[in-house]
């Protein structure tokens, strides 16, 4: 599902990743943990495509992303590659349904089609009763369900997720983990989770370690 070759990125004199390489297999759970500042956030934000390398090559989906070409890399993003982060960025003044629904409208597809899997998202994220609330009106469990919603109403090839449940107490963090799973389950759906999370590390298929800009055994 995604294979990324030696990715290397330069803050201007800041070395930041030093030649990562990483594969990652459809339907596969796998974390990244590391120390603070060891580059976790960077590679996850190069390999969707919301950054990019100095160096190195991204494929996804068998697809190389042309850095460079601007739209065509928004478009892909658009349609292939969802986002969880550690604050949900749940645009305030929109409801939790319409919050779902904008990735799809911006993918350009049809209004009626995004609305009906987002709300059918969202009932299956046990959010069937909060779907006119607004964020600040959701608890924090609640609104980072809404942004898992969120980052699947396009049904992307991979999730990447930065510190997800970082700002969760842990009963709720075990619940946003829990559904991770199902997902996998029901969709076979790939992630790629940055995570401080001892549990979620042990839970995944694979945890990948980075330190100091690489991938250590
Ligand atoms: P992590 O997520 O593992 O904590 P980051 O990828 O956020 O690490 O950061 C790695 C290093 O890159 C840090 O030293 C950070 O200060 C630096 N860095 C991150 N983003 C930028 C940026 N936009 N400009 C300059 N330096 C950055
Ligand atoms: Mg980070």
């Amino acid at each position: 599902m995604l294979t990324a070759t030696n990715i290397h990125k330069y803050y201007d004199q800041l070395w930041v990743l030093k030649g990562v390489d990483l594969t990652i297999k459809q339907g596969e759970i796998a974390s990244i943990v590391g120390p603070s500042g060891s580059g976790k956030s960077t590679l996850l934000h190069i390999l969707g495509t919301l950054d990019q390398p100095s160096k190195g090559e991204v494929m996804i989906n068998g697809q190389k992303i042309n850095f460079f070409a601007d739209k065509q890399v928004a478009a892909f993003r658009n349609h292939h590659i969802g986002f969880v982060f550690q604050f949900h960025h749940l645009l305030p003044e929109f409801t939790a349904v319409e919050n779902v629904c904008i990735p799809g409208w911006m993918a350009g597809r049809k209004k009626k089609e995004v609305a009906e899997r987002a709300v059918q998202l969202l009932e299956m994220l046990g959010l069937g009763s909060r779907l006119e609330n607004k964020p600040n009106a959701l608890s924090g469990g609640e609104q980072q369900r809404v942004a898992v919603a969120r980052a699947l109403i396009n049904n992307p090839k991979i999730v990447f997720a930065d510190e997800p449940t970082g700002n969760l107490d842990s009963a709720n963090a075990r619940e946003l983990h829990q559904l991770f799973f199902d997902l996998r389950k029901q969709f076979n759906q790939t992630f790629l989770i940055v995570t401080h999370n001892e549990e979620l590390a042990q839970m995944s298929d694979r945890i990948l370690h980075m330190r100091d800009g690489k991938m250590v055994i």
